[in-house]
C-alpha cells in the first residue's frame, strides 16, 4: 500500500492526470484505484459523468451543520431537532453522521441526537477540543425542558469506552444521567454496520458509566 501524502493536483496537468490525482487524495484511494476510477469515468456516459460532477457540488451548496445537533443536514436547525413529538429531555451522542442513520433505523430511539465528529484519541492527536463537545455542553446548560439523560452510543472499542468516560466525568456535575449502550455489540465494530435488533437492544439495555 501507498500511504504517501498525496500531492496537491496541479492545474496545468493534462485532464486525465488531474482526475486521477483529484482521486488519489480521497481518504482509502490508493493510486491503482485511482487510475481505476478515472478510466470508468472515461468510458461512461457524459450523463453519468455529469451527475457524479453535480452530486459533488451540491453536497458542498446545500448540507449545513445542525446549529443544535452538529448532524450535516440541509436544514438549520434539522428535522430531527426541531420535531416536537420527540423527547427531548434524551440525548444520544455519536461519533458520526451516518450513526445518527444506524440509531433512527432500529426504530426504538425517540430522543434527540448530538454529533461529535470524532472521538478521544490521543494516538491520533485527538483530544476533547477537537469535538463538538462545547456545543453539547451548552445544549444542555440552555436546554428547556432539562435533559435527564445523556445516551453515549461510540462505537465499542478503546477511543468510544475513552470517550464515554470523559463524557460522564463532564455532565455528571450537571445533574444529568450519563449511560453507554449496553455490551453486546461486537467488539471493535462500527455502530454504523450493526444490525437493527443488536442495536435496538444494546440502546434498551444500556448501562449508567461507571
Ligand atoms: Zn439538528
Amino acid at each position: 500500500m501507498n500511504e504517501q501524502h498525496p500531492r496537491p493536483v496541479s492545474a496545468a496537468a493534462s485532464p486525465i492526470t488531474r482526475l486521477v490525482e483529484a482521486f488519489n487524495r480521497l481518504p482509502g484511494i490508493g493510486p491503482k484505484s485511482a487510475q481505476r476510477l478515472a478510466y470508468y469515468i472515461l468510458r461512461a456516459s457524459r450523463e453519468e459523468a455529469q451527475e457524479l460532477a453535480d452530486a459533488l457540488l451540491e453536497v458542498k451548496v446545500s448540507v449545513v451543520l445542525c446549529e443544535r445537533c452538529q448532524n450535516l443536514v440541509t436544514a438549520s436547525p434539522c428535522n430531527v431537532c426541531e420535531d416536537r413529538s420527540r423527547d427531548r429531555s434524551l440525548i444520544c451522542v455519536v461519533e458520526e453522521p451516518l450513526d445518527v442513520l444506524a440509531i433512527e433505523r432500529t426504530g426504538g430511539y425517540a430522543g434527540l441526537f448530538h454529533v461529535l465528529h470524532g472521538v478521544i484519541s490521543p494516538s491520533d492527536g485527538v483530544g476533547p477540543e477537537d469535538l463538538k463537545l462545547q456545543e453539547l455542553l451548552a445544549r444542555i446548560r440552555d436546554a428547556d425542558p432539562a435533559v435527564d439523560e445523556v445516551i453515549v452510543a461510540t462505537n465499542p472499542n478503546l477511543e468510544g469506552e475513552a470517550t464515554a468516560m470523559y463524557l460522564g466525568r463532564l455532565l455528571r456535575p450537571l445533574g444529568v444521567r450519563v449511560t453507554r449502550l449496553a455490551r453486546g455489540l461486537p467488539a471493535g465494530a462500527d455502530l454504523e454496520y450493526a444490525d437493527e435488533v443488536t442495536l435496538g437492544r444494546a440502546l434498551e439495555y444500556r448501562q449508567e458509566v461507571s
